[in-house]
């Protein structure tokens, strides 16, 4: 799902497949797996949100004990050319292959 306002206009094929994983993990604890941010809205001055590469995954409809659980999966299996930060509010996901 996306978030109604949302810009994902430009969104890199690479984020598209995080998407998708994320999408299996969050199906695991029967929640949906929701964009809140894309290449829209306020980001830090060099944010992958600006070209493509980032997404944020909305958290406040599950348990806030789940939060760090989905994260950590979400990096394991996403693996080291991404970026998975559990923020207050969202989940920060980029492509950033070192
Ligand atoms: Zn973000």
């Amino acid at each position: 799902m996306i978030k109604p306002g949302v810009d994902v206009r430009g969104i890199q094929p690479e984020i598209l497949l995080a998407r998708i994983i994320a999408g299996e993990i969050f199906a695991r604890y029967g929640v949906a797996c929701i964009i809140t941010s894309a290449l829209d809205g306020k980001h830090s001055k060099n944010s992958k949100h600006y070209t493509g590469q980032a997404i944020d995954l909305r958290t406040r409809h599950m348990d806030a004990r789940l939060w760090p659980v989905v994260a950590e999966e979400l990096n394991k299996a996403l693996g080291p050319q991404y970026d998975v930060v559990l923020e207050s509010d969202h989940i920060h996901v980029e492509h950033d292959p070192k």
